[in-house]
């Protein structure tokens, strides 16, 4: 691999933030830019460029300006927008899906659809291009149901209708609001995982294994957010239940990429359910998650670049080595989050200690004075010999914090440690 990269990464988040702290790390990398990046990237050396992520012809200016080896995409709306062919028409090496294969996550109908053509197990559905339809089709799926918008929603344009009234009026809502298209679909029940693979074709190699917390309050109460919280690893899950992940979705799913003839160099998440009938995929992302990729990417002793320098370039991936320490992470979010977050909360700074990690995304202001700007403002990280130990840790940590208008969970990692804060 060549020596001394400079790298640009799209996107503002938590999950850019902390790839670009892993890509910075590689002894490869001298420089890492971040388009439009946050205020808080200036603490590990990242610079945020303030260029818009969906500003794909500055982002090109920049990317041959600054001589970029390759760029890093983060966020799902760039890829489904088409970043990725944009980049290529201009012979620039990216990290991602192309458009065609972005629709994996673009639409849940386009999904289920590659999903039932190359056999990977799914819930049952349908998909409906009207209120009416759709309401008339309610009793095939009996109660609770599952009601999803087709297009991109940020990971809250899903409802579990537990009532026949709730399904009836999200449904009349949901197109009243521009939804072309939703669907319907059985509910599963099961602890949920998230696993990533770097796909390079019909290639790929795994990520550490994570849980992420999607609910808004304790006890998975509460509505649908982007992720309150997450770990690595997961240590209920079986070895043989992870065998069986990887052999009935993840290598079908990378065999219909092939067969499908996908252009797809860049990060597959793999939402999915451990049902009692075995594992079932319940969505498709094209990217890493986020907050799952500030407690993935720490526990790689691999070098992160290195894995993307060949993905991108189609040489022969390196084996990815996991480390042995675990690590926890707990948002911390706006108060109305995720309806309607509040802003302007005066973090200052942060109070340094060891094996605390702070990941930023949503702040603005200079780096000794941050400010919350909605949203997930920030993650607790912890890195520990094991999970019990950075759940404490990450919680004794929070406890200290008094920043009014915030809030977060205390219970991130309760199935693993059995405890709550
Ligand atoms: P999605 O955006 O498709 O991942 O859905 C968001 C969340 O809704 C998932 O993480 C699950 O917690 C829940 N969910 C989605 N589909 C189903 C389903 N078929 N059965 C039960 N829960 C589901």
């Amino acid at each position: 691999m060549k020596d001394k990269l400079k790298i640009l990464v799209v996107g503002s988040g938590g999950r850019e933030f902390a790839v670009a702290r892993a890509l910075k790390k590689s002894p490869h990398v001298a420089e890492v830019f971040c388009a439009p990046g946050n205020s808080g990237m200036a603490a590990i050396g990242v610079k945020a460029t303030g260029i818009a992520e969906d500003d794909f012809k500055a982002l090109k200016d920049f990317a041959i300006k600054e001589d970029i080896a390759w760029t890093f995409v983060g966020p799902e709306d760039a890829l489904v927008a088409g970043i990725v062919d944009y980049f290529h028409a201009f012979d620039l090496k990216i990290f991602g899906p192309n458009a065609r294969a972005a629709q994996l996550e673009g639409s849940k109908d386009y999904a289920l659809q590659f999903m039932e053509k190359y056999q990977v197990p799914h819930p049952r559905y349908e998909t409906f291009q009207s209120a009416e339809t759709a309401i008339s089709a309610l009793p095939d799926f009996g109660l609770p149901v599952v009601l999803k918008e087709d297009g991109l929603a940020g990971g809250k344009g899903v409802v579990i209708a537990e009532d026949q009234e709730t399904a009836e009026s999200t449904l009349t809502e949901m197109f009243a609001k521009g939804q072309k298209q939703v669907v319907l679909e059985e509910f599963l029940t099961g602890p949920e995982y998230s696993v990533f693979a770097v796909m390079q074709g019909g290639n790929y190699r795994l990520l550490p294994l994570a849980q992420d917390h999607k609910r808004a309050y304790d006890g998975d109460k509460g509505p649908n957010t982007g992720g309150m919280g997450s770990y690595s690893p997961v240590p209920q899950l079986s070895q043989a239940e992870y065998q069986e992940i990887v052999d009935q979705l993840v290598e079908p799913t990378a065999k219909g990429l092939l067969a499908g003839g996908y252009d797809y160099h860049g990060v597959l998440y793999l939402g999915l359910m451990m049902t009692k009938q075995g594992p079932k995929m319940i969505e498709y992302n094209v990217r890493l998650g986020d907050p799952e990729t500030e407690v993935v990417l720490p526990r790689l002793k691999s070098d992160f670049a290195e894995l993307v320098a060949a993905c991108v370039n189609d040489e022969e991936m390196p084996a990815v080595e996991e480390k042995d320490e675990a690590v926890l992470g707990v948002i911390l979010a706006a108060e109305g989050y995720p309806k309607k977050p509040l802003k302007g909360q005066k973090l200052g700074q942060l109070p340094a200690e060891d094996g605390i990690f702070v990941d930023c995304a949503n702040v603005t202001g200079p780096a000794t004075d941050l400010v919350g700007s909605g949203g997930r403002i920030l993650m607790v990280r912890a890195e520990a010999a094991d999970l019990k130990e950075a759940q404490e840790h990450v919680y004794a940590y929070l406890a200290k914090l008094d920043i009014p208008q915030t809030f977060y969970r205390r219970d991130i990692g309760y199935r693993a440690t059995g405890k709550r804060f």
